[in-house]
């Protein structure tokens, strides 16, 4: 196997390797929609946090940002770490807002795996 991105996104491979590749890419990824979304901010769609992070500043990207990193994601962070358990017990493993607490449980690491596919599939 050679190691490098094509390695990160299917093998799974986590090594330094793969990992760097990956975010060079990511990084590589990033400025070119930026780029692109600068030139035509008309034509964009995928509004949310991938639309800020690339420079949308319309309503629904800009919530979104702040809701990622609003007070109460801060604070169930800061809970999970403490305690290892959930501030809200609404929370459930294997999904986003477990995932960004820092659980990484099966569950969990499971559901990160899937969202790797489904950004894959959007980004297509
Ligand atoms: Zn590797
Ligand atoms: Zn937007
Ligand atoms: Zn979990």
């Amino acid at each position: 196997m050679n190691h490098g991105l094509s390695s990160y996104q299917y093998y799974g491979c986590r090594c330094e390797i793969c990992k760097r590749a990956n975010i060079e890419n990511t990084k590589k990824y990033l400025k070119q929609a930026q780029i692109k979304f600068a030139s035509e901010p008309s034509n964009f769609k995928n509004h949310g946090l991938y639309g800020y992070r690339i420079g949308c500043r319309c309503h629904i990207c800009v919530k979104e940002a702040k809701k990622t990193s609003s007070q109460s994601y801060v604070a169930g962070r800061e809970y999970f770490k403490a305690t290892g358990g959930f501030k809200s017990d609404k929370t459930k493993h294997g999904t986003s807002t477990a995932y960004q607490y820092g659980c990484l449980c099966q569950l969990c690491q499971k559901w990160k795996k899937d969202q790797h596919v489904r950004l894959r599939s959007i980004a297509k």
